[in-house]
């Protein structure tokens, strides 16, 4: 038998929505014919938009005749979706702060993209900083690298609008997620300079995770780390096509590797070497979600969970919870009442309430005591949810 990634026993044992299935498979099982409201979904439920089907369709049309038939893709993605994700920059921001065309990566999503990063371009040795509570992606990905001991927790709380401060010392990697899964926090382009400049200041690479970039509605607030001077030289970017356009069970996503970093050019070696690129289809997908009848139907969806987040809201509010998050993203982050843990308020609410959320706890330290919702079912189930929640919390 070959020895196996000794890692494996450093990772937590469960995956954190794995528990979360399993004790709402259970409490369905002993509890036959009680409907259960899963606010604990982190994944859309709407069905794509029309010209992003048809984009989708006409590209399989293509693969049925001989002069159109396409096979491997390049790594990087072809030109065109490549473009188009240059173009949706240039809508953001100045040309001289926007990635160029051979600085974007296309790819399935990005969780892959997260994890290839650390385990293709960084050595072990590095120190990595992870804002806390976190998407427990980055953790894993860590630990299963060899790099446990190097990961330093930057904790956030209420107090600092759940945007850590930063380091005294020198951090290598450092992961920032804005808008903010699990805590539905932003930053501002004003913090997100400071961090630019310490990165700069430090030759750190700060890993950015904006894939909930279009739940931004507020137009100050930065969709992207590019929006900061200098970030060019010590930022790689991961935007995704997964909540923004319905593409979790599609899969596309992209990640900016500027020429400035240094690293564009050893990401695309490393990509040539490990990816046969994303499916015609999909990239065809993907550029129709950027186009404009794209953008305007999508807004149409994004709309609708961001009125379920402000049921939520507005819910919990009136009940008188603390409620953080919910605006310029669809995850809400709710204050627990009392000492319960995360977990108790858990199965007080699947049991008593029949809702399902996800225990703040399992994001890190910092989440005890806070219970995450997200805004991804109906606005019927969601209004329901809420009115079960506040009898049992009265
Ligand atoms: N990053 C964060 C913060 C997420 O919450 C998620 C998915 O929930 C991802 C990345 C993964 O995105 P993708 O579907 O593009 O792999």
């Amino acid at each position: 038998m070959p020895i196996i990634n000794p890692n494996f026993e450093k990772l937590v044992q469960n995956y954190l929505f794995s528990e979360v299935g399993a004790r709402r498979v259970k409490f369905e099982k002993g509890n036959p014919g009680v409907k259960v409201y899963n606010l604990g979904i982190g994944d859309v439920t709407l069905p794509l938009p029309p010209s992003i089907v048809e984009a989708g369709k006409s590209a399989m049309d293509e693969q049925l005749k001989k002069e159109t038939f396409r096979g491997y893709p390049d790594a990087a993605g072809y030109p065109f979706l490549r473009e188009a994700i240059a173009a949706w920059y240039r809508g953001l921001f100045d040309d001289s702060l926007c990635p160029a065309t051979d600085e974007v990566f296309v790819g399935s999503g990005a969780k892959d993209d997260l994890y290839a990063i650390q385990q293709g371009l960084f050595a072990q040795e590095n120190s990595v900083a992870i804002v806390e509570p976190a998407y427990p992606a980055y953790i894993d990905a860590n630990v299963l690298a060899g790099r446990k001991d190097h990961i330093r927790f930057l904790p956030t709380t209420e107090a600092t609008g759940f945007v850590p401060e930063i380091p005294k010392e020198k951090v290598d990697l450092i992961y920032l997620c804005y808008p903010n899964n699990p805590t539905g926090a932003m930053i501002s382009k004003s913090e997100l300079q400071k961090w630019v400049d310490y990165a700069n200041k430090n030759n750190s690479i700060i890993l950015y995770d904006a894939v909930y970039s279009e739940f931004i509605s507020d137009p100050d607030l930065p969709r992207s780390i590019y929006a900061c001077d200098g970030a060019k030289k010590c930022a790689i970017e991961m935007q995704s096509f997964s909540k923004r356009a319905g593409f979790t069970g599609m899969r596309c996503g992209w990640t900016i590797v500027p020429q400035d970093t240094g690293l564009r050019d050893k990401w695309k070696r490393y990509r040539d070497a490990t990816y046969n690129g994303t499916s015609y289809p999909i990239q065809r997908m993907a550029e129709a979600a950027l186009s404009e009848r794209g953008k305007r139907e999508i807004a149409e969806n994004l709309a609708y969970y961001a009125e379920n987040a402000s049921i939520i809201r507005r819910g919990l509010t009136g009940a008188g919870l603390r409620v953080f998050g919910g605006v310029n993203s669809p995850y809400c982050w709710v204050k627990i009442p009392g000492k319960m843990t995360s977990w108790d308020f858990f199965d007080l609410m699947l049991e008593r309430a029949n809702v399902v959320g996800t225990p703040g706890s399992g994001f890190g330290k910092s989440g005890e005591g806070y219970f995450r919702l997200t805004s991804f079912n109906t606005h019927e189930n969601t209004a329901q949810a809420v009115a079960n929640m506040k009898k049992v919390l009265s």
